[in-house]
């Protein structure tokens, strides 16, 4: 399938294309084009498959085989080359735990995949020895920052910039990315993360930055990461124990519905999961709207789960087409919103229950109890290891929570991070500067 932008469907791109542009004309998403038909999958023979191989399957048949399914596992095995257990809760409820890469968050899946696929594309769109470098900007509150520049480390011809809030990441979060230097450099600002994320907008704005250093950014609208997360709701499928497959609900934390809409797509694709809910923290704009149809967002308050401390997500555009297109996947969808006492509470009755889990997927585990239906089984999304959230974990559960040997030593490495205001003009001169340096 071609890819079209939701806001200008005269522009078309490839895949390869459009990891590369990331936003198309208007600042339009890139999705399906949803005239088109969709590709037949034959789940029994993905299922057969190992992770890695079936992953290259569904991608390609999703590129329209612009990578061929070989090459496709190739980048494949290269991205996801560690687990995603679907681990038992409780008899009617398992969590799919997206948490065991080099960053302890799913969004190393992405991360992972677009890197080379961005490489692809560099090589594709150059067609010579050595594509100009693209400099990926990106503003964090935290799994971001890490995932992406983890994935990115030490690749050529991509220099990846950070921009954080200064002290408003967990000092675990900042210490995966500010201590690897090379082609990553973090930058801490001085102000909050709504500023360091106008910034990072500024930028793109600018045409003079834009085009300079080939400005690149690495967040959830750029259509590999989503692709990438398609993959693990198959993998989930085939962890299953048969019995319980087509009465699964999948129950996603969702900030910017990334992830979500991950999932519906893997629907659309002929995955037969009974149902999906969006869990949402006190940043409810999308459960309101489901009920009254008014897009309201409201001012983002900070919760537990910061992760999805959103009020805007930038992925439901992809999600609503979706729905629009397909009235079955709407009936099969609901979001429901959870508030920070029940979070609390769901933290420490998973705890109790002799699993340990954090805020994020505390938040999906509180939505499905709300709905689920006795013959249903649920499957909520574990988004991140309890360990990145371990004091706040700790406050809540009263118990110790162990920082796996991978983090303990990177607590141990000096961060190198630049410290900036948040002024425009400051951070355009720096990075113009030292993308001549670089030549
Ligand atoms: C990014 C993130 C989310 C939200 O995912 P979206 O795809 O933005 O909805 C949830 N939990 C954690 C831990 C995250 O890092």
């Amino acid at each position: 399938m071609s890819l079209v932008n939701l806001l200008d469907p005269s522009q078309r791109v490839s895949f390869l294309e459009a990891v590369q542009l990331g936003l198309g004309r208007n600042q339009g998403l890139f999705f399906f084009d949803l005239a088109a038909p969709w590709p037949q999958l034959d789940l029994d023979q993905l299922l057969a498959m190992p992770f890695a191989q079936r992953s290259g399957h569904i991608l390609a048949a999703l590129t329209d085989n612009e990578i061929s399914p070989t090459r496709m596992s190739e980048l494949t095995e290269q991205a996801f080359n560690f687990p995603a257990p679907v681990v038992p809760i409780s008899a009617t409820v398992s969590c799919l735990e997206l948490f065991h890469g080099p960053t302890l968050a799913f969004k190393d899946f992405g991360a992972r995949f677009m890197a080379l696929a961005l490489a692809a594309a560099q090589r594709t769109a150059a067609q010579q020895a050595s594509p100009p470098a693209t400099t990926i900007v990106t503003a964090t509150s935290g799994d971001t920052g890490a995932a992406v520049a983890a994935a990115f480390y030490r690749q050529p011809n991509v220099n990846v910039v950070v921009l954080y809030p200064e002290g408003k990441v967990s000092p675990l979060q900042a210490k995966l990315f500010t201590t690897l230097n090379d082609n990553v450099q973090s930058i801490a600002i001085n102000g909050d993360f709504d500023q360091c994320q106008a910034l990072v907008k500024q930028l793109f704005n600018d045409p003079e930055a834009a085009t300079q250093l080939q400005l690149n950014s690495a967040n959830s609208i750029n259509i590999s990461r989503l692709f990438a997360q398609v993959c693990y709701y198959f993998e989930a499928w085939a962890q299953l124990p048969q019995a319980q497959r087509e009465h699964t609900v999948i129950c996603v934390p969702s900030g910017n519905f990334g992830n979500v809409c991950a999932a519906l797509i893997a629907l659309q694709l002929g995955l037969p999961v009974k149902r999906v809910i969006a869990a949402t923290n006190s940043n409810d704009t999308v459960p309101r709207y489901l009920q009254n149809q008014q897009w309201q967002p409201q001012p983002t308050q900070a919760t537990l789960s910061n992760a999805m401390d959103i009020s805007a997500p930038n992925n439901w555009p992809r999600v609503e087409a979706l729905l629009n297109h397909n009235p079955q996947l709407r009936n099969k969808f609901s979001a429901v919103a959870i508030s920070e006492a029940d979070t609390i509470k769901a933290t420490q009755a998973l705890h109790q229950q002799g699993y340990l889990s954090e805020p994020h997927a505390a938040v999906a585990w509180a939505a499905l109890q709300q709905t689920q239906q006795p013959e249903e089984h649920g499957l909520i999304i574990g988004t991140a290891h309890p360990a990145k959230f371990a004091e706040r974990v700790e406050h809540l559960i009263k118990a110790p929570v162990e920082l796996p040997a991978a983090l303990q030593q990177v607590l141990e490495k000096p961060e190198l991070n630049l410290r900036m205001n948040a002024d425009y003009q400051q951070l355009k001169a720096h990075l113009l500067k030292q993308s001549q340096n670089k030549g």
